[in-house]
């Protein structure tokens, strides 16, 4: 990727970065909850607000406060959960005049909590009966977003990630995609260092395993490959401190992560990461995948030794599954929910994924997750 701007002035001037054609207007900003409210006035919405507690305290996010028809969702306790959303939904359904718009404000577990909120209000099931793939579902509200956390590109994917009572798993459809992103990188200052490390370790891991799948398209890799490049030289160089480079980069990174998951697939860390979040219910995704690259170093040798640079770079802790209570005892169900992220495993081995995803090569990754 030529001329890759290192501030905001660049930010706003440079031309679209990404190949894949997505459905979400990205407007860029340096005053985004600013551009986000006057928006809506000028188009005389009625939004329904779902914003991360924590930015309550951040002086810039003050203006949200005043806001009437809002939820605060503290991402620091949990991913959403299918039962936040059913509440969420309820809250919504609630008001006397419909509101046209969820606004998502907060890192991916916000974005994806407001995304499954605002498909869910045309759908009259429970969230949980909507996770999964080509369900057949109505378009809810529009779905606008204010990301102030990089790295997941949640602002772009048509996929809100919840926590349902039997499994994590997405709800996947075109009408769960935002079609409005405002980006302004500067949102991000107040992330503290442990989740600007690890979600963009999943900018980072998403970007690698698409980058090496055999079924995605040529669009999402070589959007993927400047998404790897962006996301590799911001870990390279330590993201301790807020750095407006570093930002602006990262919002580009997430954004390429969004386009390339359009036209493309993750593979085997995700695959072994969903295994390890249904049997821990307090294990963050990135951290997950964290641990799933760790142990995938035969198959994935450069994303392996980039993890263990970036964590030793950055002076984080190696994770481990026993911190999360994930032990011995999970290994067989574990095994099953990784089999069965199919899609994963072909977009990984290629057609004839069956003969390397085995059953037993499976346990055997987890058996050695579980033993560090
Ligand atoms: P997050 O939204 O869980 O936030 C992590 C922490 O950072 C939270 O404690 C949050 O309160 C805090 N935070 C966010 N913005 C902040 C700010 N500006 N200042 C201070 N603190 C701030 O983290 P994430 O990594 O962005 O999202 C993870 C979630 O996204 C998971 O649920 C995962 O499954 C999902 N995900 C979704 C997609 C998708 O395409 N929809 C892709 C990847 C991951
Ligand atoms: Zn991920």
């Amino acid at each position: 990727m030529k001329n890759v701007p290192a501030d905001m002035e660049g930010f706003l001037s440079h031309q679209p970065w990404w190949r894949t054609r997505v459905p979400t207007e990205i407007i860029r900003s340096r005053e985004g909850v600013g551009e986000l409210l006057r928006r809506l006035e000028r188009e005389n919405r009625n939004p329904f607000f779902v914003v991360d507690s924590v930015l309550l305290n951040q002086p810039v996010f003050a203006s949200l406060l005043g806001q009437k028809a809002l939820y605060l969702f503290d991402a620091s306790a949990s991913e959403p959960k299918t039962g936040d959303v059913d509440t969420v939904v309820s809250m919504v359904k609630s008001a006397s005049k419909a509101h046209d718009v969820v606004v998502g404000i907060g890192g991916g577990a916000t974005m994806d909590l407001a995304k499954a909120v605002g498909i869910c209000l045309a759908n009259p099931g429970p969230a949980q009966t909507y996770q999964g793939y080509g369900l057949d579902m109505k378009k809810g509200a529009d779905i606008w977003v204010l990301p102030t956390l990089s790295g997941t590109g949640a602002e772009i994917t048509p996929i809100a990630v919840l926590r349902g009572p039997e499994k994590k798993l997405g709800i996947n459809n075109p009408y769960t995609a935002p079609s409005v992103a405002v980006i302004d990188p500067g949102l991000t200052s107040g992330v503290r260092k442990y989740n600007r490390f690890f979600t963009l370790m999943d900018c980072y891991f998403h970007h690698y395993e698409i980058v090496n799948s055999r079924t995605s398209s040529e669009d999402a890799v070589s959007d993927a490959r400047d998404g790897l490049s962006l996301s590799r030289n911001i870990l390279m160089s330590g993201v301790g401190e807020f750095r407006m480079d570093n930002a602006v980069r990262s919002a580009m990174a997430s954004i390429l992560g969004g386009s390339s998951t359009i036209g493309g697939r993750v593979g085997a860390a995700h695959a072994v990461s969903y295994g390890l979040s249904n049997s821990g219910p307090a294990l963050p995704h990135s951290v997950a995948v964290t641990i799933s690259m760790l142990a995938l170093r035969e198959l994935y040798p450069e994303g392996y030794e980039d993890t263990v640079s970036f964590l030793r770079g950055n002076g984080m802790e190696v994770p481990k599954a026993g911190d999360f209570g994930i032990g011995a005892k999970d290994v067989e169900k574990m095994t099953k929910t990784a089999l069965g992220m199919e899609k994963l495993w072909q977009s990984c081995f290629g057609d004839r994924w069956k003969e390397r995803a085995t059953e037993e090569y499976i346990r055997e990754i987890y058996e050695r997750i579980v033993s560090l």
